[in-house]
């Protein structure tokens, strides 16, 4: 029941009031640069209904997270694909609330809790800094799922758009973006979320940002997208780029 009910309430707000529950409805949002189109809009509910490859927007956002703090952009849409995925949980060894007890789905708080974690990177650091692509890529393989990484620098634009959007056509596999944020036009650095859908007549991708304080869900055009991936993160020396996971 406590799942049902939590797997509910955005879908629910969706639907009763799809062009207020976000920007000025539950959050402060930050404006946006001109070609970016936000999901609570006429253009950008457009978009998505007239989406042919938006397969993934339903079990996504059903799990969609808001990142419990700064740095945990990537742990939050770790726990939204596991969950998408049907992954079971492990029995939490240091739970704290005890109503979760019987229900096995992924929490910011659990998700770390598996000890693996800590050969790709120590949790204490994550809070600190956030994480990579490739610690990404490697939390996700401390679970039962198959990653597939792709950094920017080793493909095209036109590479890019055909895999996202076979994959946003495709159920049961999804699709994580490591972005830097100011290149595509909005305020911030480096950031990680899932994308939903793709629209082919705008050429355009939808993100659902789990910094959901801060930006409501985004459409940016493929290019935007495809060099905000190709960027270089400071901590890896590498490019950022996308993740493919299913089970
Ligand atoms: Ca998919």
């Amino acid at each position: 029941m406590v799942k049902s009910l939590i797997k509910l309430t955005f879908p629910l707000l969706f639907l009763a009031t799809a062009t207020t529950v976000f920007g000025s409805g539950i959050a402060q949002t930050e404006s946006l640069a001109k070609d970016l189109v936000v999901l609570d809009s006429e253009l950008g509910e457009k978009l998505l209904f007239t989406s042919k490859a938006r397969r993934d927007y339903l079990p996504l956002s059903l799990e969609f997270q808001t990142q419990d703090n700064l740095a945990y952009c990537g742990v939050a849409t770790i726990v939204m694909v596991l969950n998408a995925l049907e992954v079971e949980a492990p029995i939490s060894e240091n739970h704290t609330i005890p109503g979760f007890v019987s229900y096995r789905f992924f929490t910011q708080q659990n998700v770390l809790e598996n000890k693996s974690i800590r050969n790709v990177i120590e949790p204490e650091l994550i809070r600190k800094q956030g994480m990579t692509l490739q610690e990404l890529a490697g939390i996700f393989q401390t679970y039962a799922v198959k990653v597939q990484t792709f950094h920017g620098e080793d493909i095209t634009l036109e590479q890019f758009r055909q895999l996202a959007i076979q994959n946003l056509q495709q159920p049961k596999n999804f699709l994580v973006v490591n972005y830097l944020r100011r290149s595509m036009g909005q305020k911030g650095g480096g950031h990680i979320s899932p994308v939903v859908a793709y629209n082919e007549s705008s050429d355009q991708f939808l993100i659902l940002d789990v910094a959901r304080y801060r930006y409501s869900p985004v459409w940016v055009s493929s290019l935007s997208l495809w060099k905000a991936m190709n960027t270089v993160d400071s901590v890896s020396g590498k490019t950022r780029g996308f993740l493919m996971i299913e089970r």
